[in-house]
């Protein structure tokens, strides 16, 4: 495929996106904002469905951001308009609860950011506010999380004096945000999105262990390796609502509770094959055994990841991303034929690894790649997908960014 009928979806720089905001704001509720927040999507370099399983993943947050411009709305209604959503949405305070149908729909996302935060006692307000958004939705690149930590900050700046921007107020917005998404827009997400959104380092990555909280950022600085991370987001339908996530997230509990600990984290590789054993005679056993042995996996996978990035062996880290895209095709069973088209068309046109990223069912896939192969590698997968009759796919260019802040 010609290279100039790519396409590519940049990163706005912040100016973009804050005239962006301010327009849109001004155009939909008059006047000035109190100020323009932007929080970054994320891409998940590996350990995918391991976060529910407090287990080990391992995001970057991307360049591209959603942009905020918020008011207090000076009541107790929340009001927004989104530059991609149709109209305004609206809802009383009041009204936010857990499963409330006042609450449907996008805004579900920032009226539970600034309940979820309340609840801890923090003093967020009601707020009117614009969004607009460089990161695709539905794509598997944490546009919700995105959207959520955005607000979360702009109700930092905005609320009780005091609330400064520190490391444990950011570990309690991250707190906040799930509980957002979980309890109030009802999709039941593991915490990895709000964490890579609000805690990600330029140029780093960032080590999530999902049992203990901690996130420590590892040094990810690809272009001094000679390399670039390319996003292929396939633009095949994504669903993470349709039961599917809930199911592979309920066969991991039940298994668990079988083997009688607290999480898969518990059981270490070498103790896999006696909890595979334990596991296959019971009802459902074979799909538990497929799924334990995925998350078993991709939790050592992701620690030998980074332990080869500490010691300065990333050209060697491609058979990793390789291994997870299968464990994730076979045993876990959430790819779809575009992602598994993605990934192999990336290798044969010379990525050192592949795989897909974020829930699965659709979304994005990864690429690493010699740097300046980017429109080499888009072009391969651009033909391999019109040549399988896909729709086409767009391409973004990842390069670790920073979290969640203010930018006017
Ligand atoms: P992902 O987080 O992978 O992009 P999700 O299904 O978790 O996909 O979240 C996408 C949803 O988040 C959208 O359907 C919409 O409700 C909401 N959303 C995200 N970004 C925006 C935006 N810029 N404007 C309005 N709604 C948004
Ligand atoms: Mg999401």
């Amino acid at each position: 495929m010609a290279a100039d009928q790519l396409e590519f979806i940049e990163a706005w720089t912040p100016e973009t996106g804050a005239a962006r905001v301010l327009a849109g704001y001004a155009d939909r509720f008059g006047g000035r904002p109190a100020g323009v927040w932007a929080a970054p999507g994320r891409v998940n370099i590996i350990g995918e469905h391991t976060d529910y399983n407090g287990g080990l993943a391992f995001p970057i947050a991307l360049p591209h951001c959603t942009y905020v411009a918020v008011a207090p709305s000076g009541n107790e209604v929340i009001r927004l308009a989104s530059a991609q959503a149709d109209g305004l949405w609206q809802v009383a305070m009041p009204d936010v609860a857990p499963g409330a149908a006042a609450v449907a729909g996008w805004g579900s996302y920032v009226a539970g950011t600034v309940w979820a935060l309340r609840r801890r006692g923090l003093a967020a307000p009601a707020v009117v506010g614009y969004v607009d958004s460089c990161v695709p939705f539905g794509a598997g690149l944490s546009s919700s999380a995105a959207l959520e930590c955005a607000f979360a900050a702009a109700c930092r700046d905005l609320g009780e004096p005091g609330w400064a921007d520190t490391l444990p107020a950011r570990r309690v917005m991250v707190e906040a945000c799930i509980e957002a998404e979980n309890q109030i827009a009802g999709a039941n997400t593991g915490g990895m999105d709000q964490s890579a959104s609000l805690l990600a380092v330029a140029a780093h990555a960032l080590l999530l262990d999902c049992r203990s909280g901690e996130a420590r950022p590892v040094p990810f600085d690809l272009a001094a390796a000679g390399l670039e991370l390319l996003v292929i987001d396939t633009r095949a339908p994504h669903q993470l609502n349709d039961g599917q996530y809930a199911a592979r997230r309920a066969t991991c509990e039940a298994a668990a509770q079988a083997l009688g600990v607290a999480t898969l984290r518990e059981v270490p590789l070498s103790g896999l094959s006696a909890a595979l054993d334990a596991l296959a005679g019971l009802p459902d056993g074979p799909v538990a055994v497929k799924r334990v042995r995925h998350v078993v996996t991709e939790i050592d996978r992701t620690a030998r990841f980074v332990d080869l990035l500490e010691a300065g062996r990333v050209l060697e880290v491609g058979p990793l991303l390789d291994a997870s895209h299968e464990s994730l095709r076979v045993d876990y069973e959430v790819t779809v034929p575009q992602l598994d088209v993605a990934v192999a068309a990336a290798r044969e046109a010379g990525a050192l690894g592949a795989r897909m990223t974020g829930g699965g069912f659709g979304g994005s896939a990864i690429a690493l790649i010699p740097a300046g192969a980017g429109r080499q590698v888009a072009s391969a997968v651009a033909g391999a997908f019109a040549a399988e009759g896909f729709g086409a796919p767009a391409f973004l260019g990842a390069v670790p960014a920073g979290p969640a802040r203010r930018v006017a």
